[in-house]
Parts: C-alpha cells; structure tokens; sequence
C-alpha cells in the first residue's frame, strides 16, 4: 500500500458515534474474556491495521489496555488477532441489540424504510450524478421531508431511532442545500446543473458534497436497517 492510503484520516463523527453507541463504551475483550461489562475508557481501533480504513465494519471499541495490547501485536508475541476481536466485536453488538425495541418500533421503521424506499434507493444509486441533476419528483420528496419531518407519523417515539432518522433529516436538506437556484434550471423531468454558465470545479466540489451527504445517509440507512429485521 502506498504512503498516502496508510495516511491516518479522522474517523467521520457520524461513524465514531456509531461504533460509541453501539459498544455502549463495552469494550468486547473486556466483556467476554474478563467478564467486566463495566463502561471503560477506550479508543476506537481499527481491526485491519489500516488506519484509513474507516468502515464501521472495520472499527471496534476497546479499552485502553486491550486496544495497546491489539495494536502491538508482533509475531513475536500472541495477542489477539483480528478475528478474535472482530468475533468479540459483533457478539457484543448482538449483545446490545436485543429487545432494545418494542414491536411497535420495530413495525414504524420497517413503515419508514417503505415508504422512503425509492427515494433511499435513488440515493444510493444516483449520488454521483446528483449534483449534476437530480429528478424533480425525488427533489419533492426531499424537500418534504425537509419542511415536514418534525411533524410526520414516521418519526419514532424512541429517542434512538429518532436520533437516527432525525440524521438523515439532516442529511437530506444538505443534499437540497446544493441545488443553488441560480445555478440550476429545471429541464424536462429534471433539475439541472447549468454548466455552461458554471464551471466544472463548482460542480465537481457539490459533487464532494452530495457523495457525503449521501454516505452519512447510507450509514444511517444501514442501522435502520438492522433494527427493521428484528
Ligand atoms: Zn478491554
């Protein structure tokens, strides 16, 4: 690997709160080696080493003295590898997510997830051409949920799960925030990117900034998710 992927990058506060809460500030060899369920002072670690490699996936919290015993694995000495912590890892996580939400939560998000469900899958399909143009219909379901969440029968009773949904709220008057209305004209079906009276660098930084929103969505996207298989 080159210098620059090695590079350490923050981890996304969006993806440092989710490994937090759902660790609960457990760390799992704590847990399930010692038997010490107890909140501890920890870190986040990456399990593959790679410190730009910032994929829920690949993060794990862990308390200081396991995270220093992890990372300065040699071959020299056997301390923990990957698979055991990462076995640990999601023991924990399934761990936590038991009976955490009532049938009733279960159900509304599961509604949610339908009824957005063409918009979600949108997103994920088009977000590299979402700054460039975006199909006004899915413009107005957006811009619904921008004007209309905090009132909507979709929005959970359960703190955790409005906290999540509130998240993509946000997300998505981000992704309206980019549609300057100087700077695009509705052609057809669509809301389009002036490029001829726009430069290429405006579009490629909305670019940026559409791929962002719509990565902390498909984060949030993915917990709602595994709530709504419960
Ligand atoms: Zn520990």
């Amino acid at each position: 690997m080159s210098p620059s992927t090695m590079a350490r990058k923050p981890i996304p506060p969006v993806m440092q709160a989710d490994v937090v809460i759902k660790s609960k500030r457990r760390c799992p060899l704590c847990v399930f080696l010692d038997g010490n369920e107890s909140e501890r002072p920890g870190q986040i670690a990456h399990l593959n080493g790679d410190h730009s490699d910032n994929r829920f996936e690949n993060l794990v919290w862990l308390c200081l003295v396991h995270h220093d015993k992890f990372d300065s694995t040699t071959s020299q000495t056997k301390n923990y590898t990957q698979v055991e912590v990462k076995t640990y890892r999601d023991m924990l996580y399934a761990k936590y997510s038991e009976s955490e939400y009532s049938k009733e939560d279960i159900k509304l998000v599961q509604k949610y997830l339908l009824n957005y469900s063409q918009m979600f899958a949108y997103l994920f399909h088009e977000y590299s051409e979402l700054a460039f143009k975006i199909d006004h219909n899915v413009m107005d379901i957006l811009a619904d949920i921008r004007d209309f969440w905090h009132t909507s029968d979709l929005r959970s009773f359960n703190p955790a799960i409005r906290e999540i949904q509130d998240h993509i709220a946000n997300n998505v008057t981000g992704i309206l925030g980019i549609y300057e209305i100087n700077m695009y004209d509705l052609v057809g079906n669509w809301i389009k990117f002036d490029n001829q009276r726009f430069s290429h660098d405006i579009l490629t930084r909305k670019r940026e900034e559409a791929r962002g929103f719509v990565d902390a969505i498909a984060g949030y996207y993915k917990q709602l998710e595994r709530i709504a298989v419960k």
